[in-house]
């Protein structure tokens, strides 16, 4: 039994953390005013509904918040443009899929110093990178991209005009390797 808490569990008259019910109302008053004009972020919104109600977002409903996040990143990026430096967009499942995808394609191996990917992971923890050739992350054509380690992607991040012409060279130099390859032995 609490002696200093009345039947709703509010402390009574006379302990220092009392509150009167006028001064309730006038708390509650101030909460929802400042409230006001509060707009949630849609990625807040989100995490609202994960948080509230457990249930997992239908493809759609994810394929909806992306698309529309995606939109707001575009807008952002092209008026605030600094030569590719740009915030990281959000890593969706659509995003993780497409650099599995290009790790694939790159056969697990950082395509600068050849460490792989079970070495990452190992040495940091992490898979391999994705880098986005031309620095900006909106463009993410997979021949705008490739498979970088940790430490590789942290060295392109200087010299980036002299890097991107490299890539570029390599990633079609690789493809018309593959094409070669393609036609002359008949695999993939
Ligand atoms: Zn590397």
């Amino acid at each position: 039994m609490n002696y200093y808490r009345d039947k709703k569990g509010r402390f009574i008259k006379g302990h220092p953390d009392f509150v009167s019910s006028e001064k309730r109302k006038l708390m509650a008053i101030t909460i929802s005013k400042s409230k006001k004009g509060y707009k949630m972020s849609k990625v807040h919104k989100l995490n609202m509904i994960k948080a509230i109600t457990g249930r997992k977002l239908s493809d759609k409903h994810k394929e909806n918040i992306s698309n529309s996040l995606k939109g707001r990143f575009l807008k952002e990026e092209s008026s605030q443009w600094k030569g590719g430096i740009s915030k990281k967009p959000y890593n969706f499942d659509f995003i993780q899929e497409l650099r599995d995808k290009i790790i694939k394609r790159d056969s697990f191996v950082c395509q600068l110093c050849g460490n792989t990917q079970d070495e990452e992971i190992e040495e940091f923890g992490y898979k391999l990178n994705v880098h986005h050739i031309d620095y900006d992350k909106t463009n993410s054509k997979e021949n705008n991209l490739i498979t970088l380690c940790r430490r590789c992607n942290s060295i392109v991040n200087k010299d980036r005009l002299g890097w991107m012409k490299y890539f570029k060279k390599r990633l079609n130099w690789v493809k018309t390797a593959r094409e070669k390859l393609k036609k002359e032995f008949n695999v993939r």
